[in-house]
């Protein structure tokens, strides 16, 4: 049988915990960083219904409010 010290237990057991967490957290964090919304395609409308704000694509002329459902024009 492998005689091993507690604080070497200790260590193992602390890197077979974390380790996993550590691994989750770089998954999380590549994976929302390609995510990031680019701004310059979107404009910030306002909804006429509800007064929600929301970005939506520059080249539709109709868009539709993401809180209450509701289509709103393109004001020029
Ligand atoms: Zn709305």
């Amino acid at each position: 049988m492998i005689e091993i010290s507690s604080v070497t237990a200790f260590m193992i057991y602390l890197c077979l915990t974390l380790g996993p967490l550590l691994g989750l957290w770089l998954a999380q964090h590549y994976s929302r960083r390609h995510k990031k919304m680019n701004i310059d395609e979107h404009q910030l409308y306002i909804c006429e219904y509800c007064q929600f704000c929301y970005l939506d694509d520059r080249v539709q002329g109709i868009t539709r409010c993401p809180q209450c459902l509701s289509y709103n024009k393109k004001e020029k």
